[in-house]
């Protein structure tokens, strides 16, 4: 597969943008290789600057779930662009776009939509904090929510003791006001909540863990977490950036039937523009501004362009059938990887939650960050790679989701399955 042009643009992109990107997981560090360019997509490919073409399992990360370049999307942006493409002042479309969210996830009355999934949560932390009159938060371990700088954060030397930075320039003073807990260990949950109970403002988790790979609740955790939460007056966070019509259309939420108080929301409902969002009871979102003290604005929230592709996208997706398509697609190409892996000898581990889903390179089941860490990182890049050079895009890191569109076919997952017997036999 010839490379040269995304060759020198890499050169030269390593010249004037840090590390080549503009955020770090692009830079293929953790499979080596250079990372290509993209130069178009369309429906479950991506085209390179060389004019090679990959099937992509990446989908931007998870927003596209019709797929690149959708009809129905790339028309209702561009009507939208010829409208003016923000106006600071409100339109109709924000109301269209929140209302289709909340058919789907009931729990929230109401809405409020800003930029990227990282201001989401850090919105959402804000109102718990101002709701709740509480400082502390527990995270839980190997569950990502964007940036924010209390969130970047390890555990302590003990479940009790209070978080340590996991980047440097992010201070002490922030990490201490976070708890971490391991995934899918409620008796954690209940030490720290015995510890620091009334300090506690929430509890934030992705109900689905997504960004360890994927990491399925087990019977109960997220029962227990409602309860937990409920019974210390701490609000329970579900960040549902990547399994909001993903996991099930209504989120994890609707997938386990547990209502959190407060939902956090992007990719998807922004397909493929930058959105995020964040909701929940009418009684806790008055609690924002102007309604209420706890303030949080943006320029470019409710951006026209985005709540159109945000709605476009919804649109299609809920006509009859096809997220079931999507969802039965990933489950055929689950099986099948599965399948090869193990005539191959590679013991490997597989977790799914709608269309999104997760090879671990690991003879364990994974259940926490912990199990996850402890997979072959080793065979699992030597297995990307080699699918890459047969034109399959899957995420360039083990500790990431494999996403499915309503655009990949039967055809698709055939020629992914066919690459991926050679892949797995140059590994064994
Ligand atoms: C992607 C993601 C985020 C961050 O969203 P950005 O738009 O990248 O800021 C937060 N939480 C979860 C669960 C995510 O998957």
């Amino acid at each position: 597969m010839k490379r040269d042009t995304s060759a020198a643009l890499w050169r030269e992109a390593n010249r004037i943008l840090v590390g080549g990107v503009n955020s770090p997981v692009r830079a293929f560090k953790a499979v080596g290789g250079e990372p290509f360019f993209a130069a178009s997509g369309s429906g479950p490919r991506i085209r390179d600057v060389d004019g090679n073409d990959y099937i992509d399992y990446v989908l931007s990360w998870g927003p596209l779930v019709m797929g690149h370049a959708h009809p129905r999307v790339v028309e209702a942006v561009t009507a939208a662009m010829r409208l003016g493409s923000s106006f600071g002042i409100s339109t109709e479309a924000e109301i269209r776009l929140a209302q289709r969210v909340m058919r789907h996830f009931p729990a929230i009355e109401k809405l409020r939509f800003v930029n990227s999934g990282t201001e989401a949560v850090m919105s959402a932390i804000r109102l718990a904090r101002g709701f709740t009159g509480a400082d502390l938060v527990v995270k839980v371990a190997g569950c990502y929510h964007g940036h924010m700088d209390g969130l970047l954060v390890r555990a302590g030397s003990g479940l009790t003791t209070l978080g340590q930075p996991d980047s440097q320039g992010v201070p002490q003073a922030y990490t201490r006001c976070t708890l971490v807990v391991p995934y899918n260990d409620l008796d954690a949950v209940r030490e720290v909540f015995t510890a620091y109970g009334d300090d506690i403002a929430c509890l934030i988790v992705e109900p689905v863990a997504g960004n360890m790979g994927v990491v399925l609740p087990e019977p109960g955790y997220l029962e227990g977490l409602r309860e937990l939460t409920r019974s210390a007056d701490a609000l329970l966070i579900f960040d549902e950036v990547m399994t909001g019509f993903r996991a099930a259309m209504g989120g994890a939420q609707a997938r386990y039937n547990v209502t959190p108080d407060l939902t956090v929301l992007g990719k998807v409902i922004g397909g493929g523009l930058p959105v995020g969002g964040y909701g929940g009871s009418a009684e806790i979102m008055d609690r924002l501004a102007p309604l209420g003290p706890v303030y949080q604005a943006g320029t470019l929230s409710g951006n026209p362009l985005a709540m159109a592709a945000g709605l476009a996208t919804l649109d299609a997706l809920e006509q009859p059938g096809v997220f079931e398509r999507i969802e039965n697609t990933m489950t055929a190409l689950a099986q099948g990887l599965g399948d090869i892996a193990r005539s191959a000898g590679i013991p490997v581990y597989q977790t799914q939650a709608g269309s999104m889903a997760c090879l671990f390179f690991n003879e364990q089941p994974v259940r926490n960050y912990e199990h996850a860490t402890a997979s072959d990182t080793q065979r699992y890049a030597a297995f990307f790679r080699g699918m890459l050079e047969r034109g399959v895009y899957f995420a360039p890191s083990q500790f990431e989701a494999c996403f499915m569109s309503a655009a990949h076919t039967p055809a698709e997952i055939d020629q992914t399955l066919e690459a991926a017997r050679h892949a797995f036999q140059a590994l064994a």
